[in-house]
């Protein structure tokens, strides 16, 4: 029987190593085989020299998880490197469905670990302020493997529920129509002057940020290396900075007391409720 192998399935973050985890980093290190995308080995080249890499396009994604699970089934130390983290539109999915592919159970060779990794939702948000700090969705704009009216189908309900909405793959070279839809989608739920942040590079030399609002997003380049920030009807700007509130002024003052008819760590009371509540 071959040795017991090791499949680690590694998030980078965003680009600079500063915000690759330490875990993800030893994970690296002790690999004997690196395989990912040509621009993520990039990223780490300074952590795999005199490493066997298997790097290919991004067309060839199958092939490259095939390869990593033989590799590492046979005894292999190898970390399949995914940017952000490698669960988000990353590999990790394609990993699974190979093993369950070949037949693997758990305990068999080899032995997997999952290191997550900062995705762009987190980086991007770093650099506008805090405009994830409420109920948010990710919607990538992808049809390369989505029926198109899927994804029109989920914009439609984040627009509708009022999520913050993170867009990844948002356009492309190819793909430069699907960003014009979504805009109109979402315009037709809220307002024109909603806080939009457009985050290209995050972490990278050529990192980009745009602020600016749900009428006005479409007039700047928007492409493959592009995050698409779209505030929720509570979001706004201050100083610069895109800020969605978690909702502590609904309940207390500023001096931290809570406000007529609130009971911290109770169920926050809506005007409505409150009325009805005296009522009774
Ligand atoms: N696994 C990755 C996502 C891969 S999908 C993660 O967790 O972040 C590729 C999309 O991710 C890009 O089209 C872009 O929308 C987003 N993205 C990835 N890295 C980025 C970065 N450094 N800055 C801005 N957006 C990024």
């Amino acid at each position: 029987m071959a040795e017991q192998g090791i499949l680690s399935i590694v998030g980078i973050g965003p680009g600079a190593e500063e915000h690759t985890s330490p875990a993800a980093l030893r994970a690296i290190a002790e690999a004997d085989l690196i395989v990912g995308y040509t621009t993520y080995i990039r990223l780490v080249k300074r952590l795999i020299e005199g490493k066997e890499v298997i790097k290919t396009g991004m067309t060839e994604e199958i092939g490259r998880a095939r390869a990593a699970v033989e590799r590492a089934r046979a005894g292999a130390r190898v970390a399949i490197i995914s940017s952000g983290d490698a669960g988000v539109y990353g590999m990790a999915g394609l990993v699974f469905q190979v093993l369950q592919e070949i037949g693997w159970k758990r305990g068999d060779s080899p032995e997997l670990r999952l290191v997550p990794g900062m995705t762009a939702l987190n980086a991007c948000a770093s650099l506008v302020g805090a405009p994830l700090g409420h109920d948010f969705c990710a919607i990538s704009l992808s049809d390369l493997l989505t029926p198109w009216p899927v994804i029109e189908r989920r914009i439609e309900a984040a627009a509708a529920a009022d999520f913050v909405i993170g867009l990844y793959n948002p356009a492309s070279g190819r793909r430069t129509r699907q960003i014009v839809r979504a805009q109109e989608i979402i315009a037709a739920h809220r307002a024109g002057t909603t806080p939009v942040a457009l985050v290209k590079s995050a972490y990278r030399k050529l990192e980009n940020v745009v602020l600016t609002d749900l009428d006005h997003f479409l007039e700047y380049e928007i492409g493959m290396l592009t995050t698409v920030l779209i505030g929720s009807s509570n979001t706004f700007l201050f100083e610069g900075y895109m800020v969605t509130p978690r909702g502590y002024t609904n309940k207390y003052t500023w001096d931290g007391d809570a406000l007529p008819g609130q009971t911290p760590g109770r169920t926050l009371v809506v005007a409505d409720e409150r009325a009805a509540a005296e009522e009774a």
